[in-house]
């Protein structure tokens, strides 16, 4: 059996898609089938943004970089909806014909549609309606796949799932480990080319969920064990690939996995950058890991408030978060800030003393990402709503992606408050921030900055 693995558009198309490199690589691992795979989002940005491809290559300054990503950004952010708005209506998407055609069904016994990100599902659905009215047999995964999509496809939700839905097809299985470290990942299908970066950032992940896993606005995490991949796998990941720069896309990682990750990088002159808690056991390893090719931490730092800390089970000292932000920038790691306003209860003083928190430690912060919190199906504040005073939460059905959550809160701030908040302090946020705003959407892009 022949299947073909694709990636649909849109998201950003700086990096390589992990998702369908590592399901290729768990395919041919345990079954014996014959695996291709197409980034069809990398393949319609390279024709509709041609111009930035070759604007960044020839790009020699960093603020030229920077300038580069923030048209792109505004240009292809109005691309993205106009197109969105023709599927709704029926229409083809831009190049549709020409991106469709690149399948070539009829070199594949099936389709598997890796859909990471709510913005791929429109144009997904345009694919996946025209492969169905061809007759062709298509499955679905990944945490995006939901609504109209699944009319189109079978959704296949873990690694069982998919080794019960071939072997049910007569596919035999093989004895394999995924995670041998003569079994790398690779990533040689990604075209270098393919991609808005003027170096290959390849995306690795160390392991299989965030081993905290209480955040209670959070959905990120897989809902499977904590497993740490083998160092030698990782370890020879990077040397088949060559891999110059890596972003880790793990939730969260340990001390221990910092530091063991650190140490191979360290030998392969590797830089890398990854998503942390501002945790105080942190305290006394930043030399080591800057020395390891440490470049940059995003920082869960969410609130300078620690009562809303606690209700967000981030176990976090506020007290602590200064030290850990100043260690890491005295080393010469970058540090970038995620906070959330308006998670239910907040008050417009606590509000403030995230803003304050900010401009207080300023000198170490090189990049603040906000966002507004938003109530989603799996969340702990979903599951216990009356623990966070939500009341009247109600699911209002949409064409394509699933049902949007609305919700009503018994204290604090509203989204809407914080969004007028948020308008009037933005100037004072924006001056802390020294890194340019753009690399907020494609933060892997500061390892080259
Ligand atoms: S926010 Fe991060 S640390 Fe917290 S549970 Fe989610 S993935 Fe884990």
């Amino acid at each position: 059996m022949k299947l073909l693995l694709i990636y649909p558009p849109f998201c950003t198309p700086t990096t390589l898609p992990y998702s369908l490199v590592s399901l290729k690589h768990f395919l041919k691992t345990y079954l014996d089938l014959e695996v291709n795979l197409l980034d069809l989002n990398a393949e319609f940005h390279k024709r509709r943004f041609a111009k930035y491809y070759q604007a960044i290559k020839e790009s020699k300054t960093k603020e030229d970089y920077a300038e580069i990503f923030t048209n792109f950004d505004k240009e292809s952010r109005e691309v993205y909806a106009k197109n969105n708005r023709a599927v709704l209506q029926g229409k083809d998407p831009e190049y549709f014909q020409e991106i469709f055609s690149l399948i070539k069904t009829e070199d594949y016994d099936m389709i598997a549609c890796s859909l990471v990100y709510n913005s791929q599902c429109f144009y997904a659905t345009g694919i996946l309606k025209e492969l169905h009215k061809k007759g062709i047999t298509c499955i679905l995964g990944g945490p995006a796949a939901k609504g109209k999509v699944l009319e189109y496809g079978k959704l296949l939700k873990d690694e069982h799932e998919i080794l019960k839905f071939f072997t049910e097809k007569g596919i035999k299985t093989k004895q394999g480990d995924f995670y041998a470290s003569s079994n790398p990942l690779d990533f040689f299908d990604c075209k270098e080319e393919n991609y808005l970066s003027k170096e290959r950032i390849l995306p690795i992940k160390t392991s299989s969920t965030c081993f905290y896993k209480q955040c209670t606005f959070c959905t990120h995490f897989a809902k499977v064990p904590y497993k740490e991949y083998e160092i030698a796998w990782l370890e020879n990941t990077l040397k088949q690939n060559s891999a110059k720069y890596v972003f880790l896309i793990d939730d969260m990682l340990s001390k221990e996995r910092l530091l063991a990750f650190a140490e191979i990088c360290k030998a392969l002159k590797v830089q890398w950058a990854c998503q942390l808690r501002p945790t105080s056991d942190l305290l006394g390893i930043s030399k080591k890991l800057y020395a390891g090719g440490l470049h940059s931490v995003s920082w869960g730092v969410e609130s300078g408030s620690q009562r809303i800390l606690d209700l967000m089970k981030k176990g976090t000292d506020i007290e602590k978060v200064p030290q850990v932000l100043k260690e890491s920038h005295d080393t010469g790691i970058q540090n970038i800030l995620y906070i959330m306003f308006a998670f239910p209860t907040e008050t417009k003083e606590e509000f403030m003393e995230t803003i304050n928190f900010l401009e207080k430690n300023q000198e170490n912060i090189d990049l603040v990402c906000t966002s507004i919190f938003g109530l989603q199906h799996g969340a702990k504040a979903y599951e216990s709503p009356e623990e966070y005073g939500i009341i009247e939460i109600k699911e209002k059905q949409r064409t394509v992606l699933e049902g949007s959550i609305t919700y009503k809160i018994k204290q604090g701030i509203t989204n809407k408050e914080a969004r007028i908040l948020q308008k009037k302090v933005q100037n004072r946020i924006d001056k802390i921030n020294k890194i340019p705003k753009v690399f907020k959407c494609s933060r892997e892009q500061v390892l080259l900055y």
